[in-house]
């Protein structure tokens, strides 16, 4: 269930955005507990050096947050491979994912590599004019929407995931909302001093269950909209 990836002889890379490199940080995240092949071949295959400044692109493939511009950042690979890797572990695999946070654009891209059919909603418009430029250059088709993500996207729910790439005190009840039944939410939750990774499931029935899984640290989840 891969996509394709349109990439230049410039987005391969080379030097410190090599291919080799990119195998290198793969290897890490496999040592530290990421273990679905999906997931690490997504890693392998999109190429993170162009979701950051190209002053920072030798850092791309180190395993840390990297800033983006407007006090956002582009989340550790790290976090992007668990989370991504805690929606793919559901007794039904999903097929149409919601993100809240599109930032750079990168958590979009490593869920539509996977084949999944993604909506991203990014609050600064700017971020998200580049990010959208980014999707076009390798060839995702993500839909987008310039909006605050706090409401979700109704018009297109249900979702069969959701993921939240900004922590808000509490989950948002809007977007639980928005999640199918058998449908899998993970999302930073705390306040800047102590979030956690929090993944919820709704069965069936709509019974909901929530688990804590490991600390993050992630930027806030911001109310309205900017240009
Ligand atoms: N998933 C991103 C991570 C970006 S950091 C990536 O892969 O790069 C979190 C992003 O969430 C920021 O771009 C920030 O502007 C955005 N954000 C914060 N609050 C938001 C809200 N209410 N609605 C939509 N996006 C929001």
């Amino acid at each position: 269930m891969t996509a394709r990836i349109h990439l230049q002889p410039e987005a391969i890379g080379m030097g410190m955005t090599s291919q080799r490199v990119r195998d290198r940080l793969i290897e890490r995240l496999r040592g530290n507990g990421i273990s679905d092949e999906r997931v690490l071949n997504a890693l392998r295959a999109v190429p993170r050096h162009l979701f950051v400044d190209e002053a920072l692109a030798t850092r791309a493939y180190e395993d840390t947050a990297l800033p983006i511009g407007h006090g956002q950042t582009i989340s550790q690979p790290w976090v992007v491979a668990k989370m991504t890797q805690t929606l793919l572990d559901a007794p039904t695999q999903p097929r149409r994912v919601l993100e809240i946070g599109t930032g750079s654009g990168y958590q979009a891209a490593i869920l539509a590599a996977l084949g999944l059919e993604v909506f991203t909603v990014e609050r600064i418009g700017e971020l998200l004019r580049v990010a959208r430029k980014r999707f076009r250059t390798l060839g995702f088709n993500i839909r987008t929407k310039h909006d605050d993500g706090r409401i979700g996207w109704p018009e297109l729910a249900p979702f069969d995931a959701i993921i939240v790439t900004a922590a808000a005190p509490a989950l948002v009840d809007a977007l639980t909302e928005q999640l199918a039944p058998g449908g899998t939410l993970v999302a930073p939750v705390g306040a800047s001093s102590g979030q956690s990774l929090v993944r919820l499931r709704k069965d069936a029935d709509g019974t909901i269950d929530e688990t804590q899984l490991v600390p993050v640290v992630f930027v806030p989840l911001l109310p309205g909209m900017v240009d």
